[in-house]
């Protein structure tokens, strides 16, 4: 049985007063969720307010990006061991948004993987396909080959306490969702991948759906066999729509 994990990715949004309200807020209203494992991903600046107020709660923290590199000359980068430092439990690796505007490679997206590993934080590992790749009947050879990149560089041991978020780009911040049955039909086939190098640690994977994910299409995704919670952007910004989401994970508990 697989713990559903609902995971906010705040994006590049937040301020420390607006913050702590909602933190305050979605504590609260987990108080009872604890069947399901609630996280909030934020930005780098707010990882030692999320610590403070998150630390020993049923609510996990996590970044949203890191450094393939541990530490070094590489200005601007942030490395695994400082998300360390900050009690980080997650990290986001390969968001679309980082692949899009920011140029990541399946190549570094792997290296990146493999320093979260290696620093006991676990990879979200984000993967989905364009519009236009679904359009011509490419999903499954995308999100394959996105998925085969990190298994060729880790070993599918490096899967063990990992997170796959199948993430259409199409529907990330678009308002449009995937329906439950194109969803289930990725994450089947992501599970089926990796069944092949080893069916016990496939099964044991949780594969999220992230894609405009809202209060009112939650139950329905989180319904289908193989989606294992949610990797929420916009509704995690709201404390209501956040906590709506989590409730219905809870009920597939
Ligand atoms: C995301 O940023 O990972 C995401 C799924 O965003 P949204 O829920 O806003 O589509």
């Amino acid at each position: 049985m697989r713990r559903k994990l609902i995971a906010g990715n705040w994006k590049m949004h937040g301020a420390l007063t607006s913050n702590a309200q909602l933190l305050q807020s979605v504590l609260t209203g987990a108080g009872n969720l604890s069947a399901v494992e609630i996280a909030v991903c934020v930005p780098f600046p707010y990882l030692a307010q999320a610590r403070s107020l998150l630390e020993g709660t049923n609510i996990a923290w996590g970044a949203q990006n890191l450094s393939e590199q541990p530490q070094g000359a590489f200005t601007g980068e942030v490395g695994a061991p400082m998300l360390n430092d900050f009690g980080c439990r997650y990290v986001i690796v390969g968001h679309s948004e980082r692949r899009c505007f920011y140029g990541e490679t399946d190549a570094l997206i792997a290296e990146k993987f493999a320093a979260a590993l290696a620093n006991r934080i676990s990879p979200i590992l984000c993967v989905g396909e364009t519009l236009e790749q679904r359009d011509s009947g490419q999903t499954i050879e995308v999100v394959s080959t996105q998925v085969n990149a990190v298994l060729e560089r880790i070993g599918i041991a490096g899967f063990s306490g990992a997170v796959i978020a199948y993430e259409p780009v199409w529907a990330i911040g678009t308002g449009r969702t995937a329906t439950s049955a194109q969803a289930q039909e990725v994450h089947a086939s992501i599970r089926a991948l990796l069944s092949k190098a080893d069916s016990g640690i496939a099964g044991q994977l949780r594969i999220l759906y992230g894609g405009s994910v809202k209060p009112s299409n939650a139950s329905e995704l989180f319904s289908m066999e193989d989606i294992d919670g949610g990797l929420i952007g916009g509704a995690s910004l709201v404390a209501a729509d956040f906590l709506a989401i989590c409730q219905a994970a809870f009920s597939f508990r």
